[in-house]
């Protein structure tokens, strides 16, 4: 497969077409950004290590019955995937009140929520990817009510999935990030990547509430050992059969 021209750089992975048109390739970067890119920085082989990890949960996904924008992991930092139109929200799906659920509600850091809840955010930079209302979602025209509906129903299945898997990875799974895309069929599927950038994991057999810390919360907050809690994630979600 040949590697075509470079569709789009973002802040984790560089998007390129490939001679195919319904298929796109992503090179993870090893660049990490924190704080609408205010901060920025390098966790050393953090490419290699979330396209792994999402590999494998885009696979456990798929064998579970989500459809997924993954294809197979041509090489360590490259993912090729279905080419789609990225719908223009992040939805969050938060188990555990912890980041800007607690600047904005004034919640404890660590309260279990009675259930999940799901939290779409408008993708955009320049505006610093303000939340959005499921009323703003519809002035906006970014999703019809169905799409809303099905984008939540959707993110707290692979929640369902998700909780379990990481369970069995000695990890509690407090909230992460998704987003979909709209393929060539009109299908809407989920895309992206799932990784300790995108979740806050926090280690079973840690109670501190630093060292517990397993995801991208360790760069954003200088905590150290950024690496070795990527290189943790890796190896016990790789021990765990899809
Ligand atoms: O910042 P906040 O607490 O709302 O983040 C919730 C979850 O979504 C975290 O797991 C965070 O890593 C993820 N997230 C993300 N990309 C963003 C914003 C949040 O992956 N732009």
């Amino acid at each position: 497969m040949s590697i075509g021209e470079r569709l789009y750089e973002g802040k984790a992975k560089i998007i390129y077409k490939t001679e195919d048109p319904n298929i796109l390739l992503a090179h993870y970067k090893d660049d990490a950004t924190a704080f609408n890119a205010q901060k920025r920085g390098q966790i050393v082989g953090k490419g290699t290590m979330n396209c792994s990890i999402a590999t494998h949960l885009f696979q456990k996904l798929e064998a579970s019955g989500i459809t997924t924008h993954f294809i197979d992991q041509p090489a360590p930092d490259q993912m090729r995937m279905k080419a789609v139109k990225i719908v223009p929200l992040e939805v969050v799906v938060r188990n555990i009140a912890a980041g800007s659920l607690c600047k904005q509600t004034g919640l404890a850091m660590g309260t279990p929520l009675k259930q999940p809840l799901v939290d779409f955010y408008y993708k955009d930079d320049a505006l610093g990817d303000p939340f959005l209302s499921r009323d703003r979602i519809l002035l906006m025209e970014i999703a019809t009510p169905e799409q809303i509906n099905w984008l939540a129903s959707n993110a707290l299945e692979i929640n369902r999935i998700l909780i379990d898997f990481f369970q069995q990875c000695g990890i509690t799974l407090v909230d992460f990030k998704l987003e979909f895309g709209v393929d060539s069929a009109g299908q809407m599927i989920l895309a992206d990547e799932i990784s300790p950038d995108t979740c806050r994991l926090w280690n079973q057999s840690e109670t501190d509430p630093n060292r517990r810390v397993m995801d991208k919360d360790r760069f954003r907050q200088d905590l150290g050992d950024v690496e070795s809690a990527y290189a943790q994630v890796m190896e016990r979600v790789l021990a765990q059969p899809v």
